[in-house]
């Protein structure tokens, strides 16, 4: 659910040695010599980057004779010591969705007419990236590397092709810090307008990607006629970051063997995108997480370098209603919510704290197990997304599937969100359903803990139309030109 710039990442391909650039957000790439196509595996934990120098130890006499020129007006130089650093940036990035649920807030004319304070719900969403040093000390003069995305060009860090030369800065922010550090910086921007004392609130990060960025530096001392100084300088654009004139400065590093050990997993590997079962080629898309194989009907996910089979359903249209249809895909889950003694887990139980969309018959319901289904496909109106899964958790769509054989035709529309992105929007889901006023819905819906079962992907059919998708079932209808269809 990317909507920002994009860091290039550089990588050898594994196949011919040829070298590939794309986008950090691709998982399958291709290699632009030997047409491999390859996907990228083992990034569920926090995935490291280096960046390459482009300043060398050869260019730093020049650049800094240049520097110390302009600042005292002396021409001779030379250079004491020169170090290179790598210092480590957390790269935190993911939709903050804010659901705030409060007092509303009254118009003076209100107010003078006596209105009773009335509950109001709102939901903010904004994408979340930012930069921030992963570690305290030494102060370097760089607080973020956002704006130099688009020269910066990333390589995975890997321990046997470390550069030797390099001092590497220790990290000692913590990922769950730094991840609530961008959090904290992203609430301000999703105060609400409707809501004058919120009483509750849910904030999720989802789909949080934690990435570390090592950035390179060069520290030089050097004397000129007169004097010495110490300079931090970028290794990327030569700008000097940090400088100090009145002598020698000792920049006190703390580096080591923890590298190894901060992320926690092994390096990102470069696996061979073919079907697992029946060895085709499966389609190249390079954004979608789920690949379906054209040949044997079966649908893939990788998982920590493995591909692993995922159950999917795709759902038959109406058979009377002549359309052209799209298959958009959703995650599907079967949802408890659990507070304290209290578990909510049929539909009678979950109707009774919302507000039911039609006439309940909460015997019949209570047969009924709460199904979650999350949007996976790839759009830009998140609130409305949010929308569509409250729709559908509250009106179950009863529906037959189509037999594997007969999929060959259909047009299956990629799988955007990760499993476990799903996950965490039901949760969002769950605080969409309690209607405001409701204290007991407040508790349960509001404090409850959300457990789901059964994973599946299923594709929904929707009419399409000149502008719209139309979903079958639910008539919930989604703008064309929201949807991203790949
Ligand atoms: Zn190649
Ligand atoms: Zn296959």
């Amino acid at each position: 659910m990317s909507e920002t710039q994009q860091f290039q990442v550089a990588a050898d391909c594994p196949q011919c040695g040829g070298g590939i650039e794309f986008e950090e957000e691709a998982s399958v790439i291709r290699c632009n010599y030997c047409g491999s196509a390859l996907l990228l595996g083992n990034r569920q934990g926090v995935v490291r980057y280096t960046v390459e120098p482009r300043i060398r130890v050869e260019d730093l006499n020049r650049l800094v004779t240049r520097v110390i020129y302009k600042q005292t007006g002396r021409s001779i130089t030379r250079l004491l010591e020169q170090r290179s650093l790598k210092a480590p940036f957390w790269r935190i990035r993911g939709n903050v969705f804010r659901w705030i649920l409060g007092r509303r807030k009254t118009s003076g004319s209100e107010a003078a007419l006596g209105a009773t304070a009335q509950y109001e719900k709102d939901l903010k969403a904004r994408w979340l990236d930012f930069t921030f040093p992963a570690y305290q000390k030494p102060d370097v003069g760089l607080y973020s590397l956002g704006v130099r995305a688009s020269v910066i060009q990333l390589r995975y860090f890997s321990p046997s092709s470390r550069d030797h030369e390099a001092e590497f800065i220790k990290v000692d922010v913590p990922v769950k810090q730094a991840l609530l550090r961008g959090l904290r910086a992203m609430r301000a921007g999703l105060a609400s307008s409707k809501v004058k004392q919120p009483e509750m609130e849910r904030i999720e990060l989802i789909g949080e990607r934690a990435s570390l960025i090592y950035f390179p530096l060069w520290v030089v001392s050097c004397a000129y006629p007169r004097g010495s100084a110490t300079l931090i300088i970028d290794a990327l654009g030569g700008d000097v970051l940090k400088a100090w004139w009145d002598g020698v400065e000792k920049v006190q590093v703390h580096s080591g063997a923890w590298l190894d050990k901060a992320a926690g997993l092994g390096p990102v590997q470069f696996l061979p995108f073919r079907c697992p079962e029946c060895g085709w080629d499966l389609p190249f898309h390079p954004y979608n997480t789920i690949h379906v194989c054209r040949n044997c009907h079966r649908a893939w996910n990788e998982n920590h370098g493995r591909l692993v089979e995922v159950d999917y359903f795709a759902v038959d249209p109406p058979k009377a209603a002549k359309h052209k249809w799209a298959f958009l895909p959703f995650w599907t889950f079967r949802g408890v919510i659990v507070h304290r003694n209290h578990r909510v887990e049929n539909m009678a139980q979950l109707l009774r704290l919302t507000v039911p969309p039609r006439v309940v018959d909460f015997q019949a319901e209570a047969q009924n197990p709460i199904r979650f289904f999350i949007p996976a496909f790839k759009s830009r109106g998140l609130s409305h997304l949010n929308r569509m899964a409250h729709i559908l958790v509250l009106r179950t769509p009863s529906r037959s599937y189509i037999p594997r054989h007969r999929l060959e035709e259909k047009n299956l529309m990629g799988v955007y969100l990760p499993q476990e992105e799903a996950r965490q929007m039901a949760r969002i889901v769950v605080f969409s359903l309690i209607p405001a006023g409701n204290r007991q819905a407040r508790q349960v819906l509001g404090r409850g803990k959300l457990e789901l079962y059964e994973p599946c992907l299923e594709w929904f059919p929707f009419a399409v139309s000149k502008h719209n998708y139309t979903e079958a079932l639910s008539g919930f209808a989604l703008a064309r030109n929201s949807v991203e269809v790949s």
